[in-house]
Parts: structure tokens; sequence; C-alpha cells
């Protein structure tokens, strides 16, 4: 998972792009970096927080009037410095600077073949591949040309902020799996992952990049291309909607703050229990306790509190680091919880970690019973197309029964969404892939790696 963001304007947009960026930082927080292009294209990365790897000199070095930056979250390829993006190359047309959220399917089998050429990969990460596929086909004239020739070969998931010596391009994949939207601030456009990058520089929300879309940003215009408009494979991600994307993000038409307030109420519809409180595990279960509680009439609490100052836990690298961390990043909250029947609402179970920590912990703090109502199916299978899962078997569903989920993580109850419960939620606009949760992929993973 990671967040891009690409700005074009009259002006110097080194700090439109660090604000964005910053706005994103929910979408990654292991490294970030921006690209300007101020005749020449300059770069600046590193590991850390936006608010970290960029200080005012940093951004003072990056002038220039088109910029693209990204914060990376890692999936495909190691937590290194030089995974950390935009990547840079020289190519016959220049330099080119790409970011990439998502992930693609079938990079090795691309990248063996460059190999073959001759090629020399400096990172570990499947974006490269698609930089290098770029500086193939692109002479400095055809931009959009060489972004379709690239988008034949790479399966998978992408949306890309592509930067040449003189334009912006903004590209999704014709599944649609990562979001990516368009804004604009006078003459200025920007292209975002989720709407609070566009919102927090002053510009409007135009609409989506549409799945299969090749927006070109050159010359003060805005124009569309297409690869594919084939509808039918529209897949947009629904774990989108469920964990990753901020409340305030709107994708191709459905509001996730919206969606996960819905998906707490059909909860509450779907498996309703008497209890005293409805407690959310912050940040990511708070939409849906509000709508579970508004649906059930019982009360919404705030039993656990958050420590502001921890990041992710998920992302910790060994399950003790896992488990010390839930217990640093929420406590309970022993006024709200002592002698009550506790309804917990999360977003999510992945590896059970969280569930189980935060048991222990109400139990402890005096809850008569804690009832674990999840506003997403159970997580069975891996993804492959940018979200962060873990392999099948360290996923506790695909392997557990939900009472036998229950009882390793210890509550008194436990429900999840049913999968359809969870798409009434999309309103039927869009079809989702929801691989995670049916294992049923819109690209065969195993098929295109062979
Ligand atoms: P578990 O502890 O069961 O492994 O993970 C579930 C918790 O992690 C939930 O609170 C959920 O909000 C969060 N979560 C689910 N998926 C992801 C992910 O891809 N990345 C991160 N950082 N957290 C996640
Ligand atoms: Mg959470």
């Amino acid at each position: 998972m990671c967040g891009i963001v690409g700005v074009y304007s009259d002006e110097n947009v080194a700090k439109d792009v660090y604000y964005s960026l910053f706005s994103l930082q929910h979408r990654g927080q292991e490294s970030c970096g921006i690209a300007t292009l101020n005749g020449r294209i300059n770069h600046h990365k590193g590991m850390g927080l936006v608010t970290d790897v960029f200080k005012e000199e940093q951004l003072k070095t990056l002038s220039g009037n088109i910029g693209i930056g990204h914060v990376r979250y890692s999936t495909a390829g190691g937590s290194h410095p030089s995974n950390s993006q935009p990547l840079v190359g020289m190519c016959r047309g220049g330099k080119i600077a790409i970011a990439h959220n998502g992930n693609l399917v079938n990079s090795d089998v691309l990248k063996e073949r460059l190999e073959d050429d001759g090629l020399i990969f400096q990172t570990s990460i499947d974006s490269e591949v698609i930089l290098y596929l770029l500086a193939r086909y692109y002479k400095g004239d055809d931009i959009v040309d060489a972004v379709k020739r690239t988008m034949s070969l790479i399966k998978g998931a992408y949306s890309l902020a592509i930067m040449t010596e003189k334009e912006l391009v903004a590209v999704r994949d014709p599944n649609g799996f990562r979001p990516l939207r368009i804004g604009k601030r006078g003459n200025d456009y920007i292209v975002a992952s989720e709407d609070s990058a566009i919102d927090v520089i002053g510009a409007e929300i135009v609409r989506d990049v549409e799945p299969g879309e090749i927006v070109l940003i050159k010359d003060g215009k805005m124009e569309s291309f297409f690869y594919e408009t084939d509808y039918a494979r529209r897949s947009c991600c629904i774990f989108e909607h469920v964990y990753f994307a901020r409340n305030d993000a709107t994708i191709d038409g459905i509001n996730a703050y919206k969606f996960r307030v819905e998906t707490g109420e059909l909860l509450a519809r779907e498996s309703f229990v008497d209890a005293d409180v409805v407690v959310p595990v912050p940040d990511s279960g708070w939409a849906g306790a509000i709508g579970y509680s508004k649906e059930s009439g019982i009360p919404f609490m705030e039993g656990l509190v958050k420590n502001r100052y921890v990041g992710r836990t998920f992302i910790k690298p060994t399950q003790k680091e896992r488990e010390v961390g839930v217990k640093l990043k929420l406590n309970p909250l022993k006024e709200v919880i002592k002698g009550k029947r506790v309804i917990l609402v999360d977003d999510s179970i992945v590896r059970g970690t969280t569930s189980k920590q935060l048991i222990e912990s109400i139990r402890k703090a005096g809850a008569k019973e804690v009832h674990l109502r999840i506003t997403s199916p159970p997580v069975k299978y891996s993804c492959y197309f940018g979200i962060d899962t873990p392999r099948r078997s360290k996923l506790i569903a695909s392997s557990n029964p939900v009472d036998k989920i229950c009882e390793i993580i210890g509550a008194d109850s436990l429900r999840f969404i049913s999968i359809d419960g969870m798409r009434s939620a999309t309103h039927g606009k869009l079809s989702f892939c929801s691989a995670c949760f049916d294992g049923d992929y819109p690209i065969d993973p195993m098929v295109e790696s062979i």
C-alpha cells in the first residue's frame, strides 16, 4: 500500500506536494519522496515519515512547477532506502520519475525478461519494472503511447503518477484496484490517491481517474486517453473502503465513512446482541461502531484510549512486538468498561493479534461480557494487488471457522458481516474486488506469474 500525488502548476509545487503527501501519511509510513521538474528533474527521498524526511531545506532544493510524491508501505520488496519512491531514471527521452501504488502480479516474469536483455535492477520493487518499460518506449515525444505499451505488458494493480521533463501523467490500471482522484485549483491540476491530499492544498475535487484511463497534463491542459474502457473488468479494492482509505475519501462514488457507518448498521441488523455499551477499536472501528450503536440503540462510548504517538502496530515484524504494540497503543477506560456487557466493533480481523489482546485487557478492566463485531467478512485469502495481508497460513480465518476464532481470541461471541451485507453497502454502484474475503481473484495471480 502506498499513497501517490502529482501536482501541475504555474508556480513552485514542492510545498503543495509536501502537504498532500503529509495528508496521505496513513497510506504508508515507511519511506517517502518528492521529485520536481525545474528544467530537469530533481528528487529527494528517505526512510521515515514525511515530516522526518522533509524539512525546509530539502523543500528549498526542490523547485519546479511539476512535482510528484510517494509515501510507501512495503508490500512487494523489503523495507530498504533503495526501495523508496519516486523512482527516477534516465532514458532516451530524458528523465522520467514515477510514483506507484499497487502491486504487479507478473513483475517476476517481466523482470527476468529484462534481465535477459542485460538490465540490472537497482531495487527489489516491482515498480522498477514499470520505469524500465516506460524508458524503453519513451523517446521524448509520445508519453501516452509509451504508457499504453507498458500497460499492455504489466498485469495487476497500479495507480501511477508519472513525470517527464515536460508533463504530468496519471494512470489507473484497467481493473481500477487502487484509487486515484483528480483535483483543480485555478489553472493548477492535482492527482492524488485520496481527497484529503486535494482538499489540503485548497483544490476542488473534479473526479476519479477512471479504470484504464491515462490522464495527460501538459501545456496547462488536461487530456484523457483510454487504454481500455472495458467496464466489465472494474474491480476496485473493497478493502480501501473497509480499512485503508481515510474516512474523508470518496472512491468511485462511495465515501469511506458512509460505507463504514452503513456496514456497522447492517451488522447490527444481521447479528444483534443485547449489551450495555458499544465500544469502537480506535481508529479504524469508529465509524462501524457509530453505525452499530445507531441501529441497535445501544449507547456508544469511548472504552479504549489510543496513544496517538504509536504508529500502526500491524506492520511490526515480529508477533511479540505486535502484541506489545497493541498494549502500548490501546488502553481500556475502566470507568466505561467495568461491570458492563461490551460490544467491541472493529473493521477487520487479519491475524487476530489485535482482538485477542484487546479482549484480554477489556476483561481485566472488569467487563462482564465482550462481544466482538467485525464490519468486514473474515479475511481468508492473501491479497496480490497491494494490500499487506500476510501469507494465508497467518490469516486466522483461513484455517479456522468463526466459532474457533471466537474461542482463540476469547470473546463471548463473535460475528462478521456477511459478504452480501458488505456488498449492499456499495449500493450496486460498481463491481469490487473482494478476493481477500471470497478468493475470487479478478486476475489470476498464479497463471500470471508463471
Ligand atoms: P490483526 O491484529 O487481526 O492482525 O489485524 C486487525 C487490525 O489491523 C484491525 O484493527 C485493522 O484495523 C488493522 N488492519 C487490517 N488490515 C490492515 C493493513 O493492511 N494494514 C494495517 N496497518 N492494519 C490493518
Ligand atoms: Mg484497526
